[in-house]
């Protein structure tokens, strides 16, 4: 161990949980990862990765000798920094449900002891739940000081699919809470601000990329910078998709639109992509978190409320589009191509194809589904949905009326349509995602654009 390893537990190891163990794991440090979730621990134990996310497994294997797993707490005891990485799901009125949250602190606290500990809060929690967290330790750690065990809010930014990416050449690290504390973050993750790590193999770093900015605050503003981050983001998605229907209307091209605002850079070309709308874990959920926030506190907040609207509309719209086609879809077979909620990742949470699904069945068509890596995991959290899991784009293919794009898996932007559409019983296909790019011999249908890449048949 170098005299700058520090000893870390990392409580949750699901998307964020296992990143983040194994990025400072990566930097050096000792770090066991804990989880409620026996099978997920054995898998790990024996060098499997419970989800898939591009590198992470070759990273893990690479870094195994500073990393162990384990079901019990025990570990908090020698940990310098305690990471808290468990899933704060969306209550019924969108207020996030801190249960794992509280259920970590109580059963971490009991483990804490006389030397110096920083208890991070890497979960998305709402404004306050740091305060909250430092009085379930009080409450619940004999061995408690204030002066000693500090709570710090430090959120990810992550995103499933380039998550190594994201977590070793960020664009900057928050980090909210009393300064004793963030000095101690500041040696955890000294080789990470300096850059001074080696690039693994599995996630070489951008030619460009020099280091990331740190930006120290209070508990409540680091908290505030996560919610408003992804509300930010989810509200440009939301935008892209309302400026796309009226370019529809009018005969304007959303892509070219996109393009031309997004060089102004006070605006920026990402996440103005029209198309199935948001899903995922985050942005559904973190929208509806800060407006039960303002709820809570008397305050409205409309725009974000408008971005939650234009999405849920957004994958209606897809709907619409292939009723306009197919008039009814009684009896007719229609495939959905990608079930993720974005590419390279299993995540299924909040994905679009899962609505599109249940809508497609609810009128009456026989739906096949197909996903390059996100059908095994669908078969267990998707079992109430009613659809056949395709073998292959052939076999999703094979004798359709018309085919939905619901994810941009590279697979389906590499595809021969020429070769596929003959096997094909009708020639609708709606690009929810924008990926169809040369004029094919079919009614494609695309969001925000008037078919470009359509010839009619
Ligand atoms: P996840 O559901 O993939 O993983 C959570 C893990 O925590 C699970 O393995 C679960 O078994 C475990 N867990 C629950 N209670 C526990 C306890 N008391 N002790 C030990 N383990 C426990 O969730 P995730 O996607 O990793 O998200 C975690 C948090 O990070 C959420 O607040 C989320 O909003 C935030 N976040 C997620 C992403 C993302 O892209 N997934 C990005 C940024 C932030």
């Amino acid at each position: 161990m170098s005299n700058t390893s520090m000893n870390v537990s990392v409580i949750g190891t699901g998307y964020v949980g296992l990143g983040t163990a194994a990025l400072l794991a990566h930097l050096g440090h000792q770090v066991t990862g804990i989880d409620i979730d026996n099978q997920k621990i054995e898998q790990l134990r024996n060098g499997q990765v419970p989800i898939h996310e591009p590198g992470l497994d070759a990273l893990l294997e690479s870094v195994k000798g500073n990393l162990d797993w384990s079901t019990s707490y025990d570990s908090v005891a020698r940990a310098d920094v305690v990471f808290i990485c468990v899933g704060t799901p969306p209550g019924k009125d969108g207020t996030p449900d801190l249960q794992y949250v509280a259920s970590a602190a109580e059963k971490l606290a009991p483990h804490l002891n006389g030397h110096a500990q920083v208890i991070v809060n890497k979960s998305t929690v709402p404004i306050g739940t740091g305060d909250y967290v430092q009085r379930l330790l009080e409450d619940h750690a004999p061995g408690y000081s204030h002066e000693r065990h500090r709570v710090v809010s430090n959120p990810e930014f992550l995103r499933e699919g380039t998550a190594l990416q994201d977590s070793l050449y960020p664009d900057r690290i928050v980090l909210g809470g009393h300064p004793d504390a963030l000095q101690i973050m500041a040696r955890l993750y000294a080789p990470l601000i300096e850059q001074t790590f080696t690039p693994p193999a599995s996630a070489p770093r951008p030619e460009t990329y020099t280091r990331p900015a740190v930006v120290n605050t209070t508990l409540q503003s680091a908290e505030m910078i996560k919610y408003a981050a992804n509300a930010f983001l989810a509200l440009k998605i939301s935008f892209a998709n309302e400026i796309a229907g009226l370019c529809e209307r009018v005969g304007a091209d959303i892509e070219e639109v996109a393009t031309g605002i997004g060089m102004d850079t006070r605006i920026g070309r990402r996440f103005l992509n029209a198309g199935a709308g948001w899903g995922g874990s985050c942005f559904g959920k973190d929208t509806a978190g800060l407006i039960s926030a303002g709820r809570e506190h008397n305050y409205n907040m409309p725009i974000l409320q408008a971005a939650i609207d234009v999405n849920t509309r957004q994958r209606q719209v897809i709907i619409d589009k292939l009723i306009r086609h197919m008039r009814s879809l009684k009896g007719k077979r229609v495939t959905v191509l990608g079930m993720a909620f974005k590419p390279d990742t299993d995540d299924l949470r909040n994905a679009p194809a899962h609505d599109l699904i249940a809508r497609l069945y609810q009128l009456g068509a026989t739906v096949t589904a197909h996903d390059p890596i996100a059908m095994p995991r669908a078969r267990r959290e998707w079992a109430h949905l009613t659809y056949r899991e395709a073998s292959s784009v052939q076999d999703a293919l094979h004798r359709a009326d018309a085919v939905i794009i619901a994810t941009e898996w590279q697979e389906y932007r590499d595809l021969d349509w020429s070769a596929l559409l003959p096997s094909m019983r009708g020639c609708v296909i709606i690009d929810a995602r924008n990926i169809i790019r040369t004029p094919i011999d079919a009614h494609v249908e695309q969001i925000g654009r008037n078919a470009p890449a359509a010839v009619p048949v």
